[in-house]
């Protein structure tokens, strides 16, 4: 049996590789261990900037199964490649998953796919329905799939797998001078190895995947196998990226993950991400930073210039920013602050202000284009045909709605560290 797992060349504006590696690299990594006599080739195209031809010339070996990864703005390049794939090999069983088909479901329920993954863990949920498939039965979870000529079902819900099982980042599929170069590209500072450490979230924001893709309950792989991982391979990368929604929302985990590091006598660097809140506990921060945490990401979105108004990202409580600022300084860790521009009822006083207090404060700011993913849902194909989803990239998705002129749109989320309002670069 042939699997060729693909991300579909796509340009796009920005080529972030690390966390995608903890779902596509360790996707890969699960089937090669669940079909060892299969032969399971990946091809992270999308992910690497390469070219068409090196997709098509796997589509040429006739594989029996192509399993596409795509992500929203790549969904019109994988629907490409699967009709590439139909015509060429018409017996190549398509499965499809990732964010696009969680976002949109109903632009994956049409030919050529045969099934999208719309719930549970789904590298369990692509092996259940590739073991199905060859035992001439049907996937019976986490999938929507063709039974009939246009006719499509859904599944009963997606299992999920035992966290003991979740798969590590298979090291080959995205080669580390192709993840280095990317990273460079983008002008970051450091390699880092990502892998998932926790997934679910309950908090649920709309615009997010992570309740869609790990459900809405925290989720966590054993602190043994996470520190033994961390201990032995983090290669030529810099630092580990610990991978999931809220790193320390089960602290019971935090606790266990510090004594066994401590433990070993690693001091091992990684960074995560969390609510910002958790950091205004200087103890958390501290015995995090022993052992090993460099950096550690947190949602703000937006805070509000006028305080008469409600605040628009009720996670985020201004009050506790300095006392944040403070204990991440203290410790040496750099507090990443990621924000959206053009949310709704965001103003332009809202963006400016946002960025302002921040950079104040010392955080390293990492704004985004608001893209507002859950719009997408309600749409009809016709609809999402219509639209150029490639714009939907989660990073350079501008409204101008959000008062910003483009050229400080762009400048904003190219090089926060430096960007200044266009009147004020007038002055000076
Ligand atoms: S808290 Fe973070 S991970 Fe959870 S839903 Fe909101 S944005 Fe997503």
């Amino acid at each position: 049996m042939r699997i060729v797992v693909v991300s579909p060349s796509v340009q796009r504006f920005d080529v972030t590789t690390h966390y995608w590696q903890a779902e596509f690299a360790a996707c890969v990594a699960y089937l090669r261990a669940r079909f060892p006599d299969a032969e399971v080739i990946a091809e992270p195209a999308g992910l690497i900037g390469a070219p068409q031809r090196t997709v098509v010339r796997h589509l040429l070996a006739k594989p029996d199964f192509l399993v596409l990864w795509s992500r929203v703005w790549e969904a019109q390049a994988a629907r490409e490649v699967a009709q590439e794939s139909r015509e060429i090999s018409p017996t190549t069983r398509i499965l499809v998953w990732g964010d696009g088909p969680l976002f949109i479901p109903q632009y994956f329920a049409r030919q050529p796919f045969d099934a999208a993954v719309i719930s549970g863990d789904a590298e369990l949920v692509l092996a259940d329905a590739i073991e199905s498939y060859s035992a001439a039965a049907l996937p019976e979870h986490g999938l929507i799939l063709n039974v009939a000529p246009d006719q499509w079902k859904q599944t009963a819900p997606g299992r999920l797998l035992d966290p003991t099982a979740w798969p590590f980042p298979a090291p080959d599929v995205i080669p580390f001078t192709d993840y280095h170069l990317a990273r460079e590209l983008r002008g970051k500072p450091t390699d880092d190895l990502s892998f998932d450490v926790a997934r679910g979230c309950p908090v649920g924001c709309a615009w997010c995947i992570d309740p869609l893709k790990g459900g809405r309950k925290d989720r966590r792989r054993p602190v043994m196998t996470t520190v033994e991982f961390m201990a032995a391979n983090l290669g030529p990368y810099r630092q580990f990226q610990c991978h999931g929604p809220i790193f320390t929302a089960d602290r019971q985990w935090i606790r266990e993950f510090v004594g066994e590091l401590r433990c070993r006598q690693l001091v091992v660097p990684f960074k995560g991400v969390t609510l910002v809140n958790h950091l205004a506990d200087d103890a958390l921060v501290g015995e995090l930073a022993s052992v090993g945490m460099r950096a550690m990401g947190f949602g703000i979105e937006t805070l509000t210039a006028d305080k008469g108004r409600i605040n628009l990202t009720p996670k985020v409580q201004e009050r506790l920013l300095e006392q944040v600022a403070g204990n991440l300084q203290r410790h040496g860790v750099e507090g990443k602050a990621y924000t959206q521009i053009g949310l709704a009822g965001q103003r332009r006083e809202d963006v400016l202000y946002t960025h302002r207090m921040l950079r104040d404060c010392g955080f390293t700011v990492r704004p985004t284009g608001a893209t507002p993913f859950h719009l997408l849902r309600s749409m009809s194909v016709a609809e999402l045909d219509q639209l150029d989803l490639s714009r939907w990239d989660r990073k350079s998705y501008f409204d101008p709605a959000c008062g910003l002129t483009r050229r400080e749109f762009f400048q904003l989320i190219t090089s926060p560290g430096t960007f200044m309002p266009e009147a004020e670069m007038e002055v000076a």
